[in-house]
């Protein structure tokens, strides 16, 4: 059976090819709201508590009639700067305007936002693929603009509960080209813009509050088609493996339609993490369902050229001239030290670890510790490394140990899961938990030679087979080593010494 789409006859055995543009929400950590004086966010010392339902609200977030919008100056530095560290065009002169819709926690009946006038246009950013992050890819960044959050529904049974704590705090939304192909494209350009907006402090990064999120947009057509099909729109997804996953199941599910005789629907889809399956939520409006039209209330945003001077001269270094300075400096893999800068206080945390070191061999042992077994335990608790246990001073301590043949990296796995879950004194911290769990690697020759020495005793056809020219047996022997000595062996010392008594 084959179809028509795009113009074009398919059927099962056409490939096809997925384009990808993604929105994303990115809320800016200002202190106040975009248009008024309330506060955007709990600050150390505040007295309200989150659950403080509408405490941070003025008339302006309610939308009282009357009242007047005024626009924040630190939004404003915030979302140029966002478009700066994007290689945006910064424009001089940008309007709100209203976009109309209505919903409970919308008073006012209107979102205000900017149309067709953004503070940011024409920027892009690059993305590593592939193995070690050989290969680069710009993906263009169509525009940036700022708009105000609207409040959060509760729904209960029978009712609804408003609460306009989070109506009006200030949003740039970052719109992509549709540059994107495939699954682990999106999620490496979400990743880097991820990195970017944190480096450059204009968002606190916090994924649990939804204060980075995605709206993906997804769409296939038969490969080599320059058409772009019908897209769909899944919206808020705060998770970079979540987007994955849902583009993932979005493309299948289109390419089955279409396969089926159907037609794919403009609509906005919800993506549901636990059954890993998207779900219509409505038909998509048009820009003109919203009535844009230039909010009266707010003037023209004039900026002068050298106000935009001033920010591009405060950026701080960003995460690809980060990573490509612990490349040079540390010598670290691009893939590793891709990791390193992918979020703010990872970075900051390596440097201090390897403060000064020009030894190269232990700032990679150093960049490993952390990427591997440190990432997947924070990332299991789901916090940042600068709320955790970990100190710099550990890695330090341990990456010296492991590079000084001291602790093996078995061993080190476990001594990062202690200093993960226990308070551990800053100074000599590591050494005390080697000592306390009998963890010191064995490297003295002669504990270890009668440990082999009976391995090969107790497996003769293994050492007859190894005589008789199969190499790869010694793999066998290591392993019992290891394991009788529970893992505590220095594995090359160990293989050299069981190559040396098999040859005896
Ligand atoms: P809207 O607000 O209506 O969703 P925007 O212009 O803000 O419209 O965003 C559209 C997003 O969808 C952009 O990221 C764009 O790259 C992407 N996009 C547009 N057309 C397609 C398509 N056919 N397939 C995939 N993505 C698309
Ligand atoms: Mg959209």
């Amino acid at each position: 059976m084959s179809f028509q789409y795009l113009g074009q006859e398919v059927d099962a055995n056409t490939e096809f090819e997925t384009v990808i543009g993604l929105e994303v929400h990115v809320q800016l950590a200002t202190d106040s709201k975009i248009f008024s004086k309330a506060k955007s966010r709990l600050l150390e010392g505040d007295s309200v508590s989150e659950e403080s339902v509408n405490a941070n609200t003025t008339e302006i977030c309610a939308g009282h009639p009357g009242t007047l919008p005024s626009l924040n100056k630190k939004a404003v530095e915030y979302a140029i700067k966002a478009g700066l560290a994007t290689n945006c065009k910064i424009n001089l002169k940008s309007i709100f305007s209203r976009k109309h819709y209505f919903y409970a926690d919308l008073p006012k009946g209107y979102q205000i936002s900017q149309f067709d006038l953004p503070v940011c246009e024409h920027g892009s950013l690059e993305v590593e693929l592939g193995e070690n992050g050989a290969i680069s890819k710009k993906i263009g960044i169509t525009r940036i603009h700022m708009e105000e959050d609207a409040g959060k529904s509760v729904h209960l049974s029978g009712f609804s509960l408003i609460n306009l704590n989070r109506a009006g705090t200030p949003l740039v939304e970052v719109v992509s080209e549709p540059d994107m192909r495939t699954p682990e494209e999106a999620g490496a350009y979400l990743r880097k813009l991820y990195a970017i907006v944190t480096c450059i402090g204009v968002c606190d990064g916090n994924l649990q509050e939804g204060n980075f999120r995605c709206d993906a947009n997804v769409s296939v057509r038969p490969k080599g088609s320059t058409k772009l099909g019908t897209r769909t729109e899944t919206k808020n997804v705060n998770s970079f493996r979540f987007v994955e996953k849902a583009i993932e199941y979005e493309m299948e599910r289109q390419r089955q339609v279409i396969l089926s005789g159907g037609k794919i629907i403009q609509e906005t889809r919800l993506y549901d993490s636990q059954k890993n399956q998207t779900f219509s939520m409505r038909t998509k409006e048009e820009a003109e369902d919203y009535r844009y039209f230039p909010d009266p209330d707010l003037p023209p945003l004039i900026i002068e050229q050298s106000q935009v001077d001033i920010l591009r001269a405060s950026l701080p270094e960003l995460p690809d001239q980060k990573r490509d300075r612990f490349i040079a400096q540390f010598g670290l893999t691009k893939y590793d030290a891709t990791m390193i800068t992918a979020g703010k206080s990872l970075a900051q945390f390596f440097e201090t670890t390897v403060l000064g070191s020009a030894d190269k061999n232990f700032s990679k042992i150093a960049a490993n510790l952390l990427n591997g077994e440190a990432v997947r335990l924070l990332h299991e608790a789901g916090i940042e490394i600068n709320e955790s246990n970990f100190k710099p001073q550990h890695f330090s301590e341990l990456a010296k140990m492991i590079n000084d043949k001291l602790v093996s990296s078995t061993a080190a796995k476990q001594i990062i899961a202690i200093l993960f879950s226990e308070s551990t004194p800053e100074v000599g911290g590591v050494a005390g938990i080697v000592d306390r769990e009998g963890l010191k690697q064995v490297n003295d020759l002669s504990a270890l030679e009668p440990i082999i020495e009976k391995i090969i005793l107790d497996n003769p056809k293994q050492a007859e087979e190894f005589r008789s020219g199969k190499e790869k047996i010694i793999g066998f022997f290591v392993g019992q080593a290891m394991k009788a000595t529970q893992g505590k062996a220095n594995p090359g010392m160990l293989q050299d010494l069981v190559i040396k008594k098999l040859k005896e």
